[in-house]
């Protein structure tokens, strides 16, 4: 009984965060309707799940972020996903994003260095009945080879210049999001791959926490 009215409560608080992304300009109805239906609190640690729908940065453990809300719904507007895609993501944190991503592209590939955080992104996804992602532990800024090429390509996470891999990866007319800059402050950059040249717009600013791994910076 007590969960019914939880998820009550926190379907109120999602309808409320949907209308301020909308306030705030986000039109893509297919965003804003995964948004609606992804349970964030579930990716949120139970010391702050009471601010699971506020448009917060809000810690998940090892010293990583979940991103705000309307970072993601920004994000996910810029690549323009139809439903067919296949979609590379690297630092999956919360597990959150990928669950918003799985449900706007066919196939999900994601990849996390820290095991703990992987694990638990694992287990809701799992409990919410997501199947259409890959999971994988390990360094990110090597890419996932295997099923290569990715019609996107999102980096959640910053680095000093784009890892190699990530164009080797991308799909002819694919689109590579990721903040660019030093540890402290960067560019978020849209990258679009037209045949062999990359088409770059600069977004905005943005504080992302740092990629780290063989082609950004070290641990
Ligand atoms: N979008 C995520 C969410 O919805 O919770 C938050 C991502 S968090 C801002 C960035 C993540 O990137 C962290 O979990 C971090 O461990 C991960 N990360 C950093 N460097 C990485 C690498 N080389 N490979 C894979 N993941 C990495």
């Amino acid at each position: 009984m007590a969960g019914a009215v939880d998820a009550q409560e926190y379907r109120g608080a999602r309808r409320r965060l949907v209308a301020l992304l909308q306030d705030q300009g986000i039109r893509d109805l297919s965003v804003l309707h995964a948004i609606d239906e992804v349970p964030r609190h579930l990716f949120i640690p139970t010391a702050v799940r009471h601010r699971a729908y506020e448009d917060s940065a809000l810690p998940i453990g090892s010293g990583q972020t979940i991103s705000q809300p309307s970072i993601h719904a920004r994000y996910l507007e810029l690549l323009r996903l139809t439903g067919h895609e296949r979609v590379l993501e690297i630092g999956t944190g919360s597990g959150y994003q990928t669950a918003l991503l799985a449900k706007l592209a066919s196939q999900v590939f994601t990849i996390e260095r820290i095991g703990s955080l992987l694990e638990r992104a694992k287990e809701v996804l799992q409990q919410i009945s997501v199947n259409n992602v890959s999971f994988m532990l390990g360094d990110g800024t090597l890419g996932w080879p295997e099923f290569a090429p990715y019609n996107a390509i999102l980096v959640g996470a910053a680095a000093p210049e784009i890892p190699p891999a990530y164009i080797d990866q991308l799909a002819d007319g694919g689109r590579l999001l990721i903040p660019l800059g030093g540890r402290d402050e960067q560019t978020l950059h849209l990258f679009t791959r037209n045949s062999d040249t990359l088409e770059r717009k600069d977004i905005a600013p943005v504080r992302f926490v740092p990629l780290v791994g063989k082609h950004s910076w070290e641990s």
